[in-house]
């Protein structure tokens, strides 16, 4: 046959959608998802036959592709998946899940009129972040607050409002890049702040502070060292200290804390990380801090701090450009509500269960997520569960491996590498880490609601 000849076998788009297929494809899906598939795969089946391919081109077999084409078309593309890295907060896959508690206020808030800015008692206009400073107040001790959409409008905000042309000093061991641009030089370049950095890479001493103050100094800023640290020869200086020459020369004080923890995880072996109602007690002036970190809850940026500069703020035009909607004020006040009771925080926001949960609790996991798999696919793979190191993540506790249990995976009959593709590429895909000639499913940011699955998509991989 030649290629004309094969061209004019070609369904056109008009038979294709006349045809019983056609029918039942519109009876399920949108005209426009189907018109989108069968012209995708008419114009994939023309370029086989140009570049010389003799495809099959009877509309039956077509429309097993056609119908694979609908349905990619139909499904959502943001949609979940397992993490089986161990790192917690992990930013590309979303950093925090939510607890059940957080999400039950956002589908209430988001299925009914709510008093988002309405003040019930008078009956008058309200303002959006009244209903969220109360618990932030009983919980961090700081005299106001106010949320802006993560925490790097968080420190946006902060250098527009009170340096916008003036000087913002920044010990040089500060300097910070967090992963997806955000570096402490340019977010001060964007604000219109001067960048004033005193001190070394490892060093920076009160008396730098003191010898870079000058006239058109406007704040002292301290970043939070969040994915990295400096050990060895080093000093920074703790804002206790900056306070008092803050307050000597009447200069804000800001510290950034990226991570925000709540509570003193000491008690469950994870060190390092100082609480939020500790930098507030130092006395700090603003102190900011990511909601989706170790907070748990949704992407946020929280500003708490003394009340004459969060008013500031709240008068700053780019609030309203940096404003949370209903359904974050929503899921943000159910997490900071949870911490009330701390132990029972712990158990119920998925980042701290994962983040302290014991390694015992970890392997009876990976031995649960084992022995499924043992049943079905023993001749397929060499399975085992190993003691390895997971990750907090999202900037947070860089320095701590948090002791973990994986089931580890060497398959028989494919590579590696094509495992680890199959599981990404499943209806709920699967993120895990190759080590070695192993695929490892670490069995800390498994949830136990996601085992059945986890094990079905392995075993599919597999054979
Ligand atoms: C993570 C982090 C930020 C950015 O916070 P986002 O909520 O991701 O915008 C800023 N500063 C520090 C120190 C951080 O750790």
């Amino acid at each position: 046959m030649t290629i004309q000849e094969q061209l004019s076998q070609l369904p056109s788009v008009d038979e294709c959608l006349k045809s019983s297929y056609g029918e039942k494809w519109l009876d399920s899906f949108p005209r426009k998802t189907v018109l989108r598939a069968i012209r995708e795969v008419i114009d994939a089946k023309r370029k086989e036959i140009l570049s010389g391919a003799v495809p099959d081109v009877s509309l039956y077999s077509l429309s097993h592709d056609i119908e694979a084409a609908i349905r990619k078309h139909s499904a959502y593309k943001l949609r979940p998946l397992i993490n089986a890295t161990g790192v917690v907060i992990h930013t590309n896959l979303g950093r925090s899940i939510l607890s059940d508690k957080a999400i039950d206020h956002v589908i209430t808030t988001a299925r009914n009129y709510s008093n988002l800015e309405y003040e019930i008692n008078t009956g008058k206009r309200g303002k959006r972040y009244s209903n969220i400073k109360d618990i932030i107040r009983e919980l961090t001790g700081a005299e106001d607050a106010v949320i802006v959409n993560n925490n790097a409008a968080a420190v946006l905000i902060c250098l527009d409002t009170f340096a916008k042309g003036k000087e913002v000093i920044v010990s040089r061991g500060e300097l910070v890049e967090i992963g997806g641009s955000f570096r402490i030089p340019e977010v001060m370049k964007a604000s219109g702040a001067i960048l004033r950095e005193v001190g070394t890479t490892n060093k920076a001493h009160l008396a730098d502070y003191e010898n870079a103050l000058c006239g058109n100094t406007a704040l002292l800023l301290k970043v939070h060292q969040s994915n990295y640290r400096v050990i060895g020869f080093t000093e920074e200086v703790p804002i206790e200290k900056l306070m008092k020459i803050g307050k000597e020369y009447k200069i804000p004080v800001i510290a950034d804390l990226g991570s925000g923890c709540m509570i003193d995880l000491q008690k469950y072996g994870v060190h390092g990380e100082p609480t939020v109602q500790e930098v507030v007690k130092t006395g700090a002036d603003i102190v900011t801090f990511s909601g989706d970190k170790l907070l748990g809850g949704p992407q946020a940026g929280i500003i708490i701090g003394k009340e004459k500069f969060i008013q500031k703020i709240e008068k700053n035009p780019l609030l309203r450009a940096m404003r949370i909607d209903k359904m974050t004020l929503a899921s943000l006040e159910a997490t900071f509500m949870q911490y009330l009771d701390e132990e029972k925080a712990i158990k119920e926001i998925p980042t701290l269960r994962m983040l302290t949960e014991s390694a015992d609790v970890i392997k009876r996991r990976a031995k649960k997520i084992l022995s499924s798999l043992k049943k079905d696919i023993s001749n397929q793979a060499k399975l085992e569960v190993t003691p390895d190191e997971s990750q907090a993540g999202g900037g947070s506790l860089p320095e701590i491996n948090f002791p973990t249990f994986v089931v580890s995976i060497k398959p028989s009959n494919i590579s590696v590498n094509e495992l680890e593709k199959r599981l990404r590429f499943g209806n709920t895909p699967i993120i895990a880490r190759i080590k070695g000639d192993a695929l490892l499913i670490d069995a800390r940011t498994v949830q136990d609601r996601e085992i059945k699955m986890l094990v079905n998509s392995v075993i599919a991989a597999l054979s």
